[in-house]
């Protein structure tokens, strides 16, 4: 598809519902058999007590939100909850910390021999833990990473105005270092955080602009928690919803769009109506990361009345090999990686930091 203007992506945005329906859907299942979807589930392994300030998240240090900082988790406890998901339907299980950053080091051995133990339970292995570099992800990709998430969470513009601790130009660099790698890409975004169609716009055409495309989008609906920035919030309504996943489903055709926080704030008839505008993926699982999420159950009711059916682990790629450590061709640089600290000032942001004081 040749690429679009923000002018026409808008245009696309707010067809006729009908018509734009018609067209993502005919879309979907000219790349995508449209009765799977793809089960993730996210396990928080390292939670809260993150440095940077991004306006939407209750693990921000700097928010008094009721996410209390915790140490990384051990790779039996994350072994027990990928065992768990897997039984539950899951073919993916993502890693989540809330770290700014990878830093060589004691606890990124212990994400590397979490990804090992992971992908041999046969299981796309998935991993979000911040900016890294590339020798740091090929690390990840020799321990047999199937996926990286690293979201770029709005446009350019709009991105100053919800985090001032990290550039948007070292996003996009982590993710080009991704694909100096096997990894597959997942970046996506968050809409109701007070964005503009245009903002909408404007990210999904830096999406739909990286070549090859991601091979994962989420769109994530906000959910405001008490205590950060964005606490009162008016919930994303369900059309901007689905309008949103069928833009994205046109501009990136091959891409499995993913429905991810926000959820719990969606019928089970928006949700299928998503699915018919092209998402393919959900996460599952109680929680995501550390707002609330639907009953993995409830998911699978839903999938059942709705006909659809569980894509299996690497059905799209196949199994990334595992080396083990002590053979790893990468090994720690000791980085200490300068990422930007671009530290403009958002009065919304400040303002809660010095109301939590
Ligand atoms: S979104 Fe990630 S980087 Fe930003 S504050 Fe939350 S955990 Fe930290």
């Amino acid at each position: 598809m040749q690429k679009l203007t923000q002018k026409q992506v808008v245009e696309l945005y707010n067809k006729p519902l009908m018509e734009l329906l018609y067209e993502a859907a005919t879309v979907h299942r000219q790349f995508h058999d449209p009765n799977k979807v793809q089960v993730s589930t996210l396990v928080s392994i390292k939670t809260g007590g993150c440095p940077e300030d991004c306006a939407y998240c209750p693990q921000a240090a700097r928010y008094h939100t009721e996410v209390k900082a915790e140490s990384l988790m051990s790779v039996e406890q994350v072994k027990a909850q990928a065992l768990q998901a897997k039984a539950g339907g899951s073919s993916r299980i993502c890693m989540g910390a809330a770290w700014r950053n990878v830093k060589d080091g004691a606890e990124f051995d212990q994400v590397l021999e979490m990804v090992r133990t992971l992908n041999k339970l046969d299981m796309e292995v998935c991993c979000t833990l911040g900016m890294i570099t590339e020798n740091q992800a090929k690390r990840l990709s020799e321990a047999g990473l199937y996926a990286y998430n690293h979201n770029i969470d709005s446009s350019e513009d709009y991105y100053e105005q919800i985090i001032s601790t990290r550039s948007y130009k070292d996003r996009l660099q982590t993710i080009d270092n991704v694909r100096k790698t096997n990894i597959t890409v997942c970046s996506g975004g968050i809409i109701g955080m007070g964005e503009s169609m245009e903002n909408r716009a404007d990210m999904l055409i830096t999406l739909a602009s990286l070549s090859p495309h991601p091979e994962s989008v989420p769109i994530n609906a906000l959910v405001p928690v008490e205590g950060t920035p964005m606490e009162e919030m008016a919930p994303v309504s369900i059309w901007e919803m689905v309008r949103m996943v069928a833009t994205a489903r046109i501009l990136l055709p091959e891409t499995q769009v993913r429905l991810s926080a926000g959820r719990t704030q969606m019928s089970q008839e928006g949700q299928a109506l998503c699915f018919f505008a092209g998402a393919n993926s959900i996460f599952a699982g109680d929680k995501l990361l550390t707002t609330p999420n639907p009953d993995v159950n409830e998911d699978m009711k839903m999938f059942e009345e709705l006909g659809l059916i569980l894509q299996k682990p690497f059905e799209k790629r196949p199994q990334p090999q595992t080396i083990e450590a002590e053979n790893a061709c990468f090994q720690t640089l000791g980085e200490k990686p300068k990422w930007t600290r671009p530290g403009h000032l958002i009065r919304r942001n400040i303002e809660k930091e010095k109301d939590n004081n």
